[in-house]
């Protein structure tokens, strides 16, 4: 079943291994990840084959905009450029996969241009997406957007704009919009349906934001948009989220993490319950549930919504 209503939905891949997830990080420290098996290459390509392989009726197959940590770019260079090569975006997840707000304003700038300059040596292509590690700009991380700007990224997609433990923006709009850093402290959210559409693109003062898809109950923002919603809810949920969203005529934004789809992650010890649960619930049903969703479901990457605004 494709949106009746032709809304272009996203795709989006964070691209790191199980050992770096945020979830795991009071066990597995940064400098501890060379240790550990790296799955990552084996689950990227499963998932560059399934987006080959599917085709939903009447369309072409999906393409996604694949966040790739500069650590694992640095180790698997062919693998970057064999993502770019099968017609993906190419977009930044910062290097070392540390939450913004453990970082100073300097660490975080050395972070996302280090990786921007990784990838787009590796490509020959400007790379203009950032996605933070655990969605971590917040209300306390907004100083990241002026350093986004200024290393040269053009879009963020990098707030949750619910209420959770780890990250969330319950104030900011459902569905994208523009920060207008041009306003001293605090930057103003803009529509980007209104006349700074165009605006945007060649104002220095301005990033796209695409927040992460929820859906509202009884005026309640609901999470929907995969990761581990994904795997703990079934897939006829998320489905009817997307068609609600489609409904309200707007596009739905999908995430997913490669070793969600690897129920052979090898299991790490002393975590907490909920970092436990977090982790490893229901890996065995990811794959087919994603199948699923590509077959009922066309994607593209987030850089084609500027399309239209660049005309
Ligand atoms: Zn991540």
């Amino acid at each position: 079943m494709i949106s009746s209503n032709q809304i272009t939905n996203f795709l989006t891949i964070d691209v790191e291994d199980y050992f770096q997830v945020h979830a795991l990080s009071k066990v597995i420290k940064p400098e501890q990840w060379n240790n550990y098996e790296c799955r990552v290459e084996k689950n990227i390509y499963y998932i560059l084959d399934l987006l080959d392989s599917i085709t939903p009726s009447n369309f072409g197959n999906s393409r996604a905009t694949f966040f790739i940590l500069g650590w694992i770019a640095e180790r698997y260079p062919k693998l970057v450029k064999e993502i770019h090569r099968r017609g993906h975006e190419i977009a930044s997840h910062g290097y070392g996969h540390q939450l913004i707000s453990s970082q100073t304003s300097k660490e975080f700038q050395r972070d996302i241009q280090h990786a921007k300059r990784i990838l787009e040596d590796l490509t020959g292509e400007e790379v203009i997406g950032y996605r933070a590690p655990t969605y971590s700009i917040t209300k306390e991380t907004l100083w990241a957007l002026d350093i986004l700007l200024e290393v040269g990224y053009k879009y963020d997609s990098s707030i949750f704009p619910i209420r959770h433990d780890y990250y969330g923006m319950p104030s900011v709009p459902r569905f994208p919009f523009v920060w207008n850093l041009g306003q001293g402290n605090n930057p103003k959210i803009e529509s980007i349906y209104e006349n700074k559409a165009k605006m945007y693109l060649t104002n220095k003062a301005m990033i796209l934001e695409f927040p992460m898809s929820t859906v509202t109950i009884c005026n309640h923002r609901f999470p929907c948009s995969g990761g581990g919603y994904f795997r703990i809810l079934p897939y006829l949920f998320t489905r009817m989220c997307l068609d609600r969203i489609n409904n309200e005529g707007k596009s739905f934004i999908f995430y997913l993490h490669p070793w969600e789809l690897d129920p052979g992650i090898p299991v790490i010890k002393n975590l907490s319950l909920l970092s436990k649960f977090r982790t490893y619930v229901n890996l065995s049903r990811t794959k087919s549930r994603f199948k699923k969703l590509l077959t009922d479901f066309n994607f593209m990457p987030l850089k084609t919504f500027l399309l239209p605004l660049e005309n």
